[in-house]
């Protein structure tokens, strides 16, 4: 998943950054609207992270704009404590939910995963297809009962398909959402990824549509993927 953080105070730039990189979140940082806007605008991000308070472009201008533009990723404001007003003007705008500050970093991370969940239509906290379990609050996976022990870049693929589940996701869309700007777009690392969580897991249970992308659904249910 790519989130965009933007946010214009140094120190909790850096702390969400850390957090969410630990987390298995690839992340792009703004530190001021008009950067932000832009990103946002142009890049394909699974959830933003939308600071209030910004330097030439204020956080509400830059949702309204998203919005009236058909922006419509998930999005997660903060603002300041004692600005309940900026609340209501933040939802008017668009946003999905919203932290005040000062927050703990976990509750962010909460908040986050229930946005990327709702997002694709997902009601609980833990993924189950088939033999495959996927708990998100711990990066923990486990298949027909057993521990299944992947990389962060595995799991960061594997997450991605599961919240996906029964659709086919192209090879561009798993680059652009698991990968930041300075990824190589021709590799074939993806390839070899799938062929590893083939092994680690079931060889049927991330199927190849040709020429479209892979989709990851219960090897029981058989049939073919939508293609959406
Ligand atoms: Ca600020």
């Amino acid at each position: 998943m790519r989130i965009l953080l933007v946010e214009d105070d140094k120190d909790l730039q850096r702390l969400l950054k850390k957090a969410l990189a630990d987390a298995g979140y690839v992340v792009d940082m703004a530190a001021d609207g008009e950067e932000g806007h832009f990103l946002g605008d142009t890049e394909p991000y699974d959830a933003v992270i939308l600071d209030l308070g910004l330097p030439k472009m204020d956080g509400v201008t830059v949702l309204e704009k998203w919005r009236k533009s058909g922006k419509t990723m998930p999005v997660l404001i903060l603002t300041a404590r004692d600005r309940w007003s900026d609340k209501v003007a933040g939802f008017d705008a668009g946003a999905d939910d919203y932290l005040a500050k000062p927050f703990y970093t976990e509750e962010l991370l909460a908040r986050l995963r229930a946005l990327l969940r709702r997002a694709v239509g997902i009601a609980t906290a833990e993924i189950e297809i088939g033999k495959l379990h996927i708990d998100p609050r711990a990066s923990r996976v486990t298949y027909d009962g057993n521990p299944v022990k992947l990389t962060s870049q595995e799991y960061r693929l594997l997450a991605y398909l599961a919240h996906h589940r029964g659709k086919v996701v192209s090879r561009t869309e798993l680059v652009e959402h698991l990968y930041d700007q300075d990824f190589d777009r021709d590799s074939n690392t993806i390839e070899v990824f799938i062929g590893r969580l083939r092994k680690k897991t079931d060889a049927g249970l991330i199927q190849t549509v040709r020429g479209l992308g892979y989709s990851l659904e219960d090897p029981k249910l058989g049939g073919k993927p939508a293609e959406a």
